[in-house]
């Protein structure tokens, strides 16, 4: 048996990224960033006013109230090209370049204009460089501003867009195909019979792989029966990187994924792990190249392992940097038993207390078969083994679980 760490280490080694491709930006969204983002550009590219105002000579309004030259305007797309000399006034709006000659804007509710709006009164001193922003005092021309292997995230959108990138290369998403196996199983449409269960994994992960950017195949459920098994597994691996399965991969005599995978003359890299719930997740590479993880049947054992060492391979096939979910530390807010002999991944809602401390509520949680509890969960609190009680207050490391 072997570590979570150990295994998500095989998980990265075993993986290598996909090529780049480029996409438009309206569709870079989540993507893995492929390349650096270079700044095209001064930003601002002008002396930008950051207030609607008047641009003036600082050293003109020392000693308020001093009357003013209006001679011309300068508003956002059409600035006011001369120099302005000292006297002089400029009405100036918020983003609008800021003339040559004028050291700061003086905001519009410290001044008013006389005369038919010839001359304006400013009512207080301003100090130099007042309401400007100089050019290129936010980024340089030049310089990196977004590094390759980050996801593209919401708040990056107006940086590609702002310099230039119309098209962005992000690395390309893997094809993932999954099933669910199980002679129990009825598809979601369908009412159980006697000894019947709905499948939800194929579903779960469905959705697990999408979140990950995944383009997925859903294949039919699939009886515990070796032959269809193995054919299941052939055909599914033909036009896919990544094959997930759940199911049949414990000790019962009907657990036939492992013998399928042998019968393939897969290369198996592990199948089991210190881990709870998921102890006997496999991860392997078909002859044809496509790697696949057999995960556990129960579904909050698909849910733990799919995110720890699935998500891994499909992320890290993307380019990323970091492809594991980040550890954070949380406060535990109510004590939990680990287990003895292997590592715990037990399901949480993470909250922020009052004095901003990250706290792990752990859920009243019946096992890795009780997904109703575990559909609440936010996050996994990872426990050491060891078996005895973790207590409560006491720091805990925390993974996020992606939504
Ligand atoms: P297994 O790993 O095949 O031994 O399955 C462990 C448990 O998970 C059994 O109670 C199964 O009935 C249940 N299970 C297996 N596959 C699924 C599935 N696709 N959807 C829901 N439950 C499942
Ligand atoms: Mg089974």
């Amino acid at each position: 048996m072997i570590s979570v760490a150990e295994a998500i280490q095989i998980v990265r080694n075993q993986t290598t990224p996909l090529p780049s491709e480029r996409v438009p930006i309206g569709r870079a969204l989540g993507r893995i960033l492929a390349q650096d983002i270079v700044a095209d550009s001064d930003l601002p590219p002008f002396d930008r006013a950051q207030m609607d105002g008047y641009a003036l000579r600082a050293a003109d309004v020392g000693e308020p109230p001093v009357r003013l030259r209006i001679v011309g305007e300068s508003a956002a797309g059409r600035g006011w090209h001369n120099e302005l000399q000292t006297g002089e006034a400029v009405r100036i709006m918020t983003g609008a370049p800021v003339p040559a000659g004028a050291d700061a804007v003086q905001q519009v509710e410290l001044s008013h204009e006389l005369r038919d709006g010839t001359v304006v009164e400013i009512l207080e001193a301003v100090e130099t460089g007042r309401s400007i922003v100089s050019r290129g005092k936010e980024i340089k021309e030049g310089t990196t501003v977004l590094r390759a292997g980050i996801p593209i995230t919401s708040q990056m959108i107006a940086v590609l867009a702002s310099f230039g990138y119309a098209e962005v290369s992000v690395g390309q998403t893997p094809r993932v195909a999954v099933f669910a196996t199980g002679t129990e199983l009825v598809d979601v449409d369908e009412k159980p019979g006697r000894d019947q269960i709905r499948d939800s994994n194929n579903y779960t992960l469905e959705a697990y792989a999408r979140l990950a950017n995944a383009s997925v195949e859903r294949l039919p459920l699939t009886a515990d029966e070796p032959a269809s098994l193995a054919r299941r597994i052939k055909t599914a691996a033909k036009d896919a990187d990544v094959v997930i399965t759940s199911g049949g991969v414990s000790m019962g005599i009907y657990d036939f994924t492992k013998s399928a995978l042998k019968e393939l003359e897969a290369e198996i890299f592990f199948e089991k792990v210190t881990l709870k719930p998921g102890k006997p997740t496999v991860f392997g590479r078909l002859p044809g190249g496509t790697l696949i993880f057999g995960l556990p049947g129960n579904p909050v054992s698909v849910s733990v392992t799919f995110n720890l060492f699935a998500r891994t391979a499909i992320w890290a096939m993307q380019g990323a940097n970091e492809p594991v979910l980040k550890p954070e530390t949380a406060v535990l807010a109510k004590s939990i038993k680990s287990a003895k002999d292997r590592e715990t991944y037990f399901p949480a809602q993470l909250f922020t207390n009052d004095d901003g401390q990250l706290v792990a509520f752990p859920l009243n949680w019946g096992g890795s078969s009780d997904f109703v509890a575990f559909a609440s969960a936010t996050a996994l609190i990872h426990l050491r083994a060891g078996g005895g009680m973790v207590e409560a207050d006491s720091l805990v490391k925390v993974l996020r679980l992606p939504q």
